[in-house]
């Protein structure tokens, strides 16, 4: 029997629509309106795509949507200062930073100047360091939004054997560390790790966070097991060009119990993450509760 698909469709329209009721709530009662500022620097045609999803999600939930594109030639200082004003902006809840960046900015400055507080994408050292201290963070959006479908599949993660292939800032270590704060035990393979069949084949949760077309098959999964895929690769099959994950669904689906597909299962999480992120670091600027379920 084939396992049971994910559906990261309608499980992310359901956050956006908690996250709407918050921020109803918080304009009604307390006369706040999260707002969410997003940097774009060029034109990179897929970041416009995704700044433009953005923006419009941003607006349906409510919330404030402040665009800023700059030119490709900006320089340095001038992304500094306008994160500064930003940082300073008591409208500004949280603040995103449009990657990757041309190659003459650093990245890591940049992002390490935004307020940790408004950091939304949870990429602030000190958010890093929060999160694997297991403190108050502001947490990465797509391994939250992973998170919050695991968590929703199966309640407790506590004692489940989860491996996360891929070991990048973005995706496979915050994963690792909040399957870790659930009490999963964890093993993290990356590029390095010898017989990776054998491994992937030990989880009970297999998340696959690589951006290699269809590497994990049937053969590498427990059955039963539940297979979140995070990767997006775009391919060509018969003439026409396609979405696939890093997991090969064909063969994976009738061993899984579970599964996330591609496209429809983690990706619309990730929007849906920002914007629970900004509500958070909303009701935190704030001092409100925060809302239940929309954090790790
Ligand atoms: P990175 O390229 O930063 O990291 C890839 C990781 O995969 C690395 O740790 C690398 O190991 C590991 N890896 C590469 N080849 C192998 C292999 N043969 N066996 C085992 N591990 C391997 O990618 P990201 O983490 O940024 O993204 C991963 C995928 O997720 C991509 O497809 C990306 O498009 C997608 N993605 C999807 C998002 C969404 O919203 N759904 C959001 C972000 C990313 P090593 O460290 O040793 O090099």
């Amino acid at each position: 029997m084939a396992g049971q698909v994910i559906d990261g469709k309608a499980f992310a329209a359901a956050v956006r629509a908690r996250v709407a009721q918050g921020v109803a709530r918080l304009r009604e009662e307390h006369g706040v309106v999260p707002g969410l500022a997003v940097v774009l620097v060029g034109e990179d045609p897929a970041s416009e795509v995704y700044v433009r999803n953005k923006g419009v999600q941003t607006v349906e939930a409510g919330m404030a949507s402040f665009e800023h594109k700059l030119s490709a030639e900006t320089s340095q200082a001038d992304l500094l200062a306008l994160i500064a004003r930003l940082n300073a902006d008591r409208s500004v809840h949280g603040i995103l930073v449009q990657l990757p960046l041309p190659a003459h900015l650093n990245a890591d400055l940049v992002i390490n100047t935004i307020d940790p507080a408004k950091d939304v994408d949870g990429f602030h050292i000190l958010n890093v360091g929060r999160l694997g201290t297991g403190q108050k963070a502001m947490v990465p959006c797509t391994p939250l939004g992973c998170l919050m479908m695991l968590r929703d599949h199966h309640g407790s993660l506590a004692g489940m054997h989860a491996v996360v292939v891929g070991r990048s800032n973005i995706v496979g270590k915050p994963m690792a560390q909040l399957l870790l704060g659930d009490s999963c035990t964890v093993t993290i393979a990356h590029s390095r790790t010898k017989d990776l069949a054998s491994i992937c084949r030990g989880a009970d949760i297999l998340v696959a966070a690589v951006g290699r077309a269809e590497m994990i098959t049937g053969d590498m999964v427990k059955p039963g097991a539940t297979v979140i895929d995070v990767g997006i690769n775009r391919v060509e099959r018969d003439g026409k060009a396609r979405l696939v994950g890093d997991v090969d669904f064909a063969s994976v689906s009738p061993v899984a119990g579970a599964i996330t597909p591609v496209p429809g299962g983690v990706g619309p999480m990730t929007i849906a993450c920002l914007l629970a992120n900004t509500l958070t670091a909303c009701c935190r600027a704030h001092g409100l509760p925060e809302p239940e379920g929309l954090t790790a």
